[in-house]
Formats: C-alpha cells, sequence, structure tokens
C-alpha cells in the first residue's frame, strides 16, 4: 500500500537495527548465527512449567501496573542481597517489558528538549534513538581502543550546565570491558555537587569472569542516589523472548518512570512475572551463570586460537570481539557481510555501535551457544 500523506520521520537516519539486519542475513545464507545476542539453547524446563503453571491457576490478566507484587519484592532482596541498598518494592521497582522498555520510559522520563545525554561509544543501539526522540542531544565520549578504557578527563571536560544524565553500561556491550571500583569513584567525583542523573544498564550483571566483581551503581551510596538502574531476566535465564526487564532506584526517580511507563505497556505478562518471582526468590545471585559462560568463554577461545582473529580482552557479557587485521583492511561491515556469504558464519560490526569514530578493526561474537555451536563456528574462523 502506498499513502499521498506527508510524513515527517523522527529518527530520518536511523536505520534497521544491525541485529534484524545480520539475523536476517544469517538465515539467509543458512550462516551460523553468532551476531545478535540470544541463546541457541533452552531455559531451565522448570521455569517454563512455571509459567504453564501460573497459566493453568488463571493468571492469566493485568498484573499489577508497575509489577507482580512477589517479583518486586525479590528484586528488592535480590539488590539488597548483592548490592547493599534496601529498596521499597511497592514504590522504587518497576517491571518493564524487556531491559528495552526500561531504558526507553527512563530516557523519556529525564531528557527533556536541549538536554545533554553522556554516552560512551561503542554504545549499545536503543539508547540515542530514544534521547533523540526526546529532544535531546547524546554526548559521545569514545572508550580507547583497543582496552576500551574510558578516559575520564574527557568526561570530566563533557559535562556541561546541560548535562541531564550520564548513561553507564557495566559489563559492557558490545565490548564486554567492565567498569572498576576506581571507574566508580571517578564517575563519582564527576556528579558530585551536579544535577545529573545516572542510568545504569546492567542487564550483563551476573555474566562477569576471573573472579571479577560487577561494579552496580547500586553498590555506591553516592551514586545511586541519583541513579536508576535497569535490568533484564532475559539474559539471567536464557529467556530474550519473553522481554522481561526492571528499573529500580530511589523513589522520586521511580515514580516517573512509572508515570511514563504505565501509558507504553501499562503491565507486563503475568505468567512470566509469577515464574522469575519464584526462581529470582530461589537464587538471587544467580550463581550458576557466570561459571557457565566463563566456560563458553574459554572454549570459544580456545577453538578459535589457532585462527587470524585476534581476541581482546572479555571480562563480562556473553560477546567476544575479535581484531581481524591480519586477515583484511575491510571495513567491519564489509568483512562481516562477506563473512555471512562466504563462510557461514554471521557476526557484528562493532562500527554499528559508533556515531562519532570509526573504530577498530573489530567484529563482535556471541558466544551464547551451545558447545557444538561454537565448534561448528570456530572450525570455520580458524580456515579465514
Ligand atoms: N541493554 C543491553 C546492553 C543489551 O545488550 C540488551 C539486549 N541484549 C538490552 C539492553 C535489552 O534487553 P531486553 O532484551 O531485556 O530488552
Ligand atoms: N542485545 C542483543 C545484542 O546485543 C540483541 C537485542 C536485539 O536484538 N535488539 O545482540
Amino acid at each position: 500500500m502506498t499513502t499521498t500523506v506527508p510524513i515527517t520521520s523522527k529518527l530520518p537516519d536511523i536505520g534497521v537495527s544491525i541485529f534484524a539486519v545480520q539475523t536476517r542475513l544469517a538465515n539467509e545464507h543458512k550462516a551460523i548465527n553468532l551476531s545478535q545476542g540470544f541463546p541457541d539453547f533452552d531455559c531451565d524446563p522448570a521455569l517454563v512449567d512455571a509459567v504453564a503453571k501460573a497459566m493453568r491457576d488463571g493468571h492469566n490478566q493485568y498484573a499489577p501496573m508497575p509489577g507482580v507484587l512477589a517479583l518486586r519484592e525479590g528484586i528488592a532482596a535480590k539488590v539488597e542481597h548483592l548490592y547493599g541498598p534496601t529498596l521499597d518494592p511497592m514504590t522504587e521497582v518497576v517491571v518493564t517489558s524487556g531491559a528495552t522498555a526500561g531504558l526507553f520510559a527512563t530516557l523519556t522520563t529525564f531528557v527533556q528538549p536541549g538536554d545533554e545525554v553522556v554516552l560512551f561509544e561503542p554504545c549499545y543501539d536503543s539508547y540515542v534513538p530514544v534521547i533523540r526522540l526526546s529532544g535531546g542531544t547524546p554526548v559521545f565520549i569514545s572508550l580507547r581502543y583497543p582496552d576500551y578504557s574510558v578516559n575520564w578527563d574527557e568526561v570530566r571536560r563533557a559535562i556541561t550546565p546541560r548535562t541531564r544524565a550520564i548513561l553507564v553500561n557495566t559489563p559492557h556491550n558490545p565490548t564486554g570491558t567492565t567498569w572498576s571500583a576506581d571507574d566508580m569513584r571517578q564517575l563519582a567525583s564527576i556528579v558530585d555537587g551536579t544535577n545529573i542523573i545516572l542510568i545504569g544498564d546492567e542487564v550483563y550483571e551476573h555474566i562477569i569472569f576471573d573472579g571479577r566483581r560487577h561494579e552496580s551503581l547500586l553498590r555506591y551510596p553516592e551514586l545511586r542516589d541519583r541513579a536508576v538502574v535497569i535490568s533484564s531476566f532475559g539474559k539471567t535465564f536464557h529467556t530474550t523472548g519473553w522481554k522481561v526487564g526492571y528499573c529500580v532506584g530511589p523513589q522520586p526517580l521511580i515514580a516517573e518512570v512509572i508515570r511514563v511507563h504505565q501509558f507504553m505497556t501499562f503491565t507486563v505478562h503475568t505468567p512470566s512475572q509469577i515464574a522469575f518471582a519464584e526462581f529470582v526468590k530461589k537464587d538471587p545471585a544467580a550463581t550458576a551463570l557466570t561459571p557457565f559462560y566463563q566456560k563458553k568463554r574459554d572454549l570459544f577461545l580456545q577453538l578459535t586460537a589457532g585462527s587470524r582473529f585476534r581476541p581482546l580482552p572479555c571480562g563480562g557479557t556473553y560477546f567476544q570481539l575479535f581484531d581481524y587485521s591480519a586477515i583484511s583492511n575491510e571495513k567491519d561491515k564489509e568483512i562481516a557481510h562477506r563473512l555471512i556469504v562466504e563462510h557461514r558464519v554471521a557476526s557484528i560490526p562493532v562500527s554499528a555501535f559508533l556515531y562519532k569514530d570509526g573504530g577498530g578493526p573489530v567484529l563482535r561474537f556471541c558466544f551464547a551457544k551451545k558447545d557444538e555451536t561454537l565448534r561448528a563456528a570456530a572450525e570455520r574462523l580458524v580456515k579465514i
């Protein structure tokens, strides 16, 4: 169909998400899909049973608008257990349709036209469109290739009277870096005495390797009193398709996020929330997840060790970056395309997460895959 109505796009320069593009191309060419971040193995069958039971027990209508109370209580208990603060589950937790909706609600809540939001690039693809839709201006700090560390002096220089928020993502997608306690101290010294809000995308909080500690904004009183922290059960329970996440923070901030949330989705899939409530209470720290993914990372590194792809350090998330400069001087989008078409392995070009800088010669591979998938992919990668 067509239309005679003139349309003014609100996001004229934003194309189809790189995840949709690469997954479609991977399927078209029957490539092994290590591009979009999702497991190719199933979640715990007991979790599926718990959702089915909730459905059979008749929990098939709207949940309370901010979320099933048992789940909000579970989230509050988990946060206290892991990071220290005591949250009021009635007013300081809201369950959202994945972290994506949590980020959307939080950014649209706080970003007003003319506001600036400081971001660290490469950055996850949903942040910038939402900031722009809210009339805000993204201010990019380039993480320093190849270790993707933060130049804190650059952050200091980027702060202006218009800075409304700083968006922090640790463990970091796509680079797999994690922030240290020193990074948190630097951040605290920058926001001290300002009105800057912190937005923490901590969806990979339980996927952190080699004995590192997840440095949540919630650990630090001087950070959490101005922070909304967002997480996702999709990553923690291998259920990316269920789209359940949450935001937590001080009551005055969450009250405003809830104002927006109630007109985005109003409330989230009830049976899934009931099931997650049970599972979060049972094991708030998701203890098995870190060793599970660390083994996968190590296997993938071992399998690709003989290739010309050079791995960059991965301290968390389920993404591994590889430098491909020993193979080609193509642009990352070109080589990523060629890898799918000629070698039938799909990855993500890291430049898709960049706005200001060109970045390094790096591709992102997702290792949230069955061992046999990783083996089959590595067999192809070592031949390139
Ligand atoms: N933030 C980051 C850094 C992510 O990697 C993702 C998804 N992979 C999200 C947010 C969105 O999470 P969800 O699928 O729960 O919406
Ligand atoms: N977060 C996932 C990734 O980084 C994908 C999410 C999506 O498809 N929007 O690959």
